[in-house]
């Protein structure tokens, strides 16, 4: 099994915003107050190649992104993104030799626009989402909450992940991804109230964690970002990715780290 690390263009948010400062409304409001940006930081999507089909983690950014005009408050202050077309998903596929054809399965950590909107390069392909996130980003109440459904394309078949009580160490459901169980989902709410992360099982366990934080520093300080709506909720979900990473040897790779695809080269586990 190998797993590539595709880099679809980079986003710079506020600094607030990758390290919430502060509590309650303070810290959700406070990004719209931060003059300071974050450097730009990639946006990573994954692509494992596995007996079973290839399977694509996240999608990625679109270079719509960059000239998207929206009313949303923090389309238009808190985030910028350079992305061109050879930054989107499909070309990296391409390079890779993969086809769209040879994808059994995508999954989407949760519906963030930066997470769908490399969907359309994988039409038609069946998509796992967990059936609370999809619930939350349609209709009036997704808007307002930011999801941009409109990107994911006419063709966007998401399923929900089928969740079964089998643990994964601190984790009391997981929902199997292979037949084989070795590419499996864990719940890690916080960031949104149903995002998921997903593990790929080998020497080391790989832990593709979607925006549990923005950063492994951020894992291992406990610091909630400036966004996930229950800040008890996301703390909760670092404690219990710590204990993982304790239980053993546990590779942590965020979306937007910029550490992350040198960790994953170098199989580079989280510190204890
Ligand atoms: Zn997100």
């Amino acid at each position: 099994m190998r797993i590539h690390a595709v880099r679809t263009g980079f986003v710079q948010i506020k600094r607030s915003q990758q390290l919430g400062v502060g509590h309650g409304l303070a810290r959700r409001v406070r990004p719209f107050l931060d003059p300071t940006w974050t450097e730009w930081l990639p946006t990573l999507a994954w692509v494992i190649e596995h007996p079973e089909g290839v399977i694509v983690v996240d999608t990625g950014s679109a270079s719509g992104d960059a000239h998207l005009r929206s009313w949303h408050p923090y389309h238009r202050f808190d985030v910028r993104f350079q992305v061109g077309p050879q930054d989107e998903l499909g070309p990296h596929l391409r390079a890779l030799g993969i086809e769209a054809r040879d994808v059994a399965n995508v999954v989407l950590t949760h519906l963030h626009m930066d997470h769908g909107a490399g969907l359309p390069h994988l039409a038609g392909r069946p998509t796992l989402v967990h059936e609370g996130e999809l619930r939350a980003a349609h209709g009036l109440a997704g808007r307002l909450q930011g999801y941009l459904p409109g990107q994911w394309g006419p063709a966007f078949r998401p399923h929900a992940l089928t969740w079964t009580d089998a643990r994964f160490g601190p984790f009391d459901r997981t929902a199997p991804i292979t037949q084989a169980g070795d590419v499996l989902a864990i719940p890690t709410p916080g960031h949104t109230p149903h995002h998921v992360s997903v593990v790929v099982r080998g020497d080391v366990d790989i832990l593709l964690a979607g925006d549990a934080s923005y950063t492994q520093d951020a894992l291992l300080t406990g610091q909630v970002d400036g966004v996930s709506p229950d800040e008890g909720q996301a703390r909760a979900t670092l404690a219990r990715i710590r204990v993982l990473a304790h239980e053993r040897p546990l590779v942590y790779l965020p979306t937007h780290d910029p550490d992350s695809a040198a960790r994953l080269l170098g199989k580079t586990v989280v510190p204890q």
